[in-house]
């Protein structure tokens, strides 16, 4: 695996690379790179415009890429929707929704208090100048989501509930089935950003109504998201963005629109990064996607294992089974930003400190802190090309930071 990822065999202040800042962005392989290469060098032109040959050839990879979207999460390919990434996508839900008068004043919209401010700020911004209402499902002190809470926010009785499949701080998977089975009539939007890369995410069987996510943060370029819709759904929706092939006719006096998944695909989008994501899929289902999910939870369990052992360590989330690839933690005495940089420095390693893009669950750790909580973490995240060696490593680097500085 070391050789498809070329990064792997640098140095960093000296040392041997080790990247446990998967949760952010994961890295890339080189042989996705070189057909991205070949594609921009010998077959790209705009798509789904022009007549001739390499305009054709770049469609087709393009709507392949798309096709292998479908397959992977068990999809049809009208439903399959490419925006930017994660934050594109809800932002182009919660538009289009109250476009769509699918949201209105008096509606609730629930969320969890463990959500990514991708999945909080379209939300809040939205509700204040439509009128609906947010609510929440309430995390305990250690930031974890019980089925008990979940249950208890029916009673809010919601139109639309989005909510994170895996914390990006906890590291907790969602249940899904159960929030599925305690809201069978709501809207079901799910942010698989953190999940996705690491465990497959069947629409059809968890009867999903919205999924969205990132390439990047499963070896694939930046700048390319999916967004899954169910065809039902997304046919009544107002398009988000305006312009170009979403376009089916256009007077001086109004606009109709394209048939899906076009009517949401507005403007040039990103060509080369979505063919791109398309070998990506190829490259992740050649390693097997049963391979993959499976490694990353032999590391996960062998980091809150290493981590157990270090009395100096606070931790957050659940840890026991529902925890997947990451772990958020605190090293009593020193600042997270600190602990990162000399971990950097010393040693190599990439981690990531601060608050995670999720303020308001800061406030939920502190509340359950037993140290001077400093309104952030430092978070180790994997990805199956990291190694138990990669967790020693930290662990050593740990120890060294804690005899540092205190
Ligand atoms: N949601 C979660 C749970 C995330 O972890 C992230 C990124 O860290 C996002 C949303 C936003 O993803 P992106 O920046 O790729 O849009």
């Amino acid at each position: 695996m070391k050789s498809e990822i070329p990064v792997l065999d640098r140095t960093v202040n000296g040392k041997r690379l080790v990247y446990l800042d998967n949760a952010a962005s994961t890295l890339k392989a080189k042989s996705v790179i070189e057909k991205m290469a070949d594609f921009y060098l010998y077959h790209y032109s705009n798509i789904h415009r022009a007549v001739h040959t390499l305009a054709s050839e770049a469609t087709m990879a393009y709507e392949q890429a798309r096709e292998k979207v479908a397959q992977f999460l068990n999809a049809q390919p009208e439903e399959v929707i490419f925006t930017s990434g994660t934050t594109m996508g809800i932002n182009l839900l919660v538009n289009s929704f109250v476009r769509s008068g699918l949201l209105k004043e008096g509606d609730v919209v629930l969320l969890t208090q463990v959500e990514h401010h991708a999945n909080l700020v379209p939300w809040l911004r939205a509700s204040k100048f439509h009128g609906f209402r947010i609510d929440y499902i309430q995390a305990d002190e250690k930031g974890v989501i019980s089925k008990e809470a979940i249950e208890k926010a029916t009673s809010v009785k919601p139109k639309i509930v989005s909510i994170t499949a895996q914390s990006n701080v906890t590291g907790q998977e969602l249940p899904l089935d159960f929030v599925r089975e305690a809201f069978p009539n709501a809207v079901l939007i799910i942010d698989g950003a953190q999940l996705v890369p690491h465990k497959k995410i069947n629409v059809r069987a968890l009867n999903i109504d919205f999924l969205v996510f990132s390439a990047h943060k499963m070896m694939g370029p930046t700048g390319v998201g999916v967004l899954y819709g169910k065809k039902e759904l997304l046919e009544r929706m107002e398009p988000f963005l305006y312009g170009g092939e979403m376009i089916d006719k256009v007077t001086f006096e109004d606009a109709t629109f394209n048939i899906l998944p076009y009517k949401f695909e507005a403007g040039t989008p990103h060509i080369a990064g979505v063919v791109g994501f398309g070998y990506t899929l190829d490259f992740l289902e050649n390693l097997g996607f049963e391979k993959i999910e499976k490694q990353v939870e032999i590391l996960s369990r062998y980091l809150v294992d290493s981590f157990s052992k270090l009395d100096f360590l606070e931790l957050y989330g659940p840890l026991d089974d529902s925890h997947h690839s990451l772990v958020s933690f605190n090293v009593q005495g020193v600042h997270p930003h600190d602990v990162s940089h000399v971990l950097d420095q010393m040693f190599g390693i990439a981690t990531r400190s601060g608050h995670h893009c999720a303020q308001p669950l800061m406030s939920v750790l502190k509340r359950g802190s037993k140290i001077d909580f400093p309104n952030s973490t430092v978070r180790a995240s994997v990805y199956f090309y990291n190694t138990m060696d990669d967790i020693d490593t930290l662990v050593e680097g740990l120890k060294y930071v804690r005899k540092m500085f205190v």
